[in-house]
């Protein structure tokens, strides 16, 4: 018999998928790290786990606690399933621009949800890095998770994602473009190989409205940088600690338009229905194709998937509203 221990057992070891129409215009081999194949639809359910057992590790989460998070809602659905398979309370904080689908899935895995206004500065009482960390104090036997600064972040996908990658491609890679939020993946990944090969581009995409790219590059941390954007999943207005600018080679930034047009376009053309930081990657990773040549093998990392963006990027009528489409 082959069967999981439980649901947590099926995270990692997912697909490598060749891109072919989107990409036909490049003279390299473009592969995507295909992570909706996690149970929880996205890349973060191997964070998750590792925050969770590093921390019952340490003692930080102790037996009938309740796990506390500001999530976007990948995280949330990592953590709420492992929460529900080790016994914890799960409470997740979110930003109101995110959408109605990933508190309707939060809510169906057993989360409490607490809705935060987005357009508030990090250190206001309101924003949600503020009622998470609120929360936590208030709430006995609560750990609060904190993702951005949680190194845990980083180790799993240096020690999960990053090996597979290098394995899929029998150490070929020469490229690794992807999205970067709290940066967990594009450090943890980069980390590994470029210790398996030094010479591998690591290339992350960023948002218009986020302080990644200028300060990558300027070492500056310019509040002109930030303002709201609509792009989920990306770009930041904090410079959190998984965030390794040293193994980054460079940042590209993608407009909202283009995310939300490349999202349907993965779809439609590639039969990849994914969510909208994925048609970020991907628009991200055409616009450094310069960088590319015949021989190269570039493997992008899909992060979630498309039933959460349902009501946005897959709903002319709104991507109409926004002045995406005709
Ligand atoms: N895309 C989506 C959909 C995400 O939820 C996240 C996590 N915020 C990212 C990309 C960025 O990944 P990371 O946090 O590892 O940088």
């Amino acid at each position: 018999m082959q069967y999981a221990e439980n649901i947590l057992g099926t995270i990692g070891n997912t697909p490598m998928v060749k891109l072919n129409k989107l990409t036909a215009e490049l003279p390299c081999l473009v592969l995507a790290k295909y992570e909706t194949f996690n149970p929880g639809n996205s890349v973060k359910d191997r964070m998750a786990v590792q925050m969770i057992e590093d921390a019952e590790a340490d003692g930080r989460l102790k037996p009938g606690g309740t796990i506390i998070e500001g999530t976007s809602g990948n995280t949330g659905m990592g953590l709420a399933l492992a929460a529900i398979v080790k016994g914890y309370k799960m409470i997740c904080v979110l930003s109101d621009k995110q959408s109605k689908e990933k508190m309707d899935i939060l809510r169906a895995v057993g989360s409490e949800v607490h809705v935060c206004p987005t357009d508030v500065a990090p250190d206001d009482p309101r924003s949600y890095y503020s009622t998470s960390a609120r929360l936590a104090k208030e709430i006995p036997n609560s750990w609060y998770v904190n993702q951005y600064d949680n190194l845990s972040n980083t180790k799993a996908h240096y020690e999960s994602t990053g090996p597979e990658i290098w394995e899929q491609t029998d150490g070929k890679v020469t490229h690794f473009v992807v999205g970067v939020g709290t940066g967990g993946t594009i450090s943890g990944v980069g980390k590994y190989l470029k210790e398996q090969n030094p010479n591998v581009k690591i290339w992350g995409v960023d948002t218009y409205g986020s302080v990644f790219k200028k300060y990558h590059e300027t070492g500056e941390f310019d509040e002109k940088e930030i303002y709201p954007y609509v792009t989920e999943g990306i770009g930041e207005d904090i410079l959190p600690k998984n965030v390794n600018f040293d193994i980054i080679d460079g940042f590209t930034k993608v407009t909202d338009k283009d995310a939300a047009v490349y999202t349907q376009r993965l779809s439609k053309e590639e039969g990849m229905f994914l969510g909208n930081s994925a048609g970020a990657a991907i628009k991200g990773l055409l616009q450094l194709k310069e960088h590319f040549s015949k021989d190269d093998v570039v493997v992008v990392l899909f992060h979630d998937h498309g039933s959460r963006y349902v009501g946005k990027m897959y709903n002319d009528d709104w991507m109409r509203k926004m002045g995406y489409i005709e």
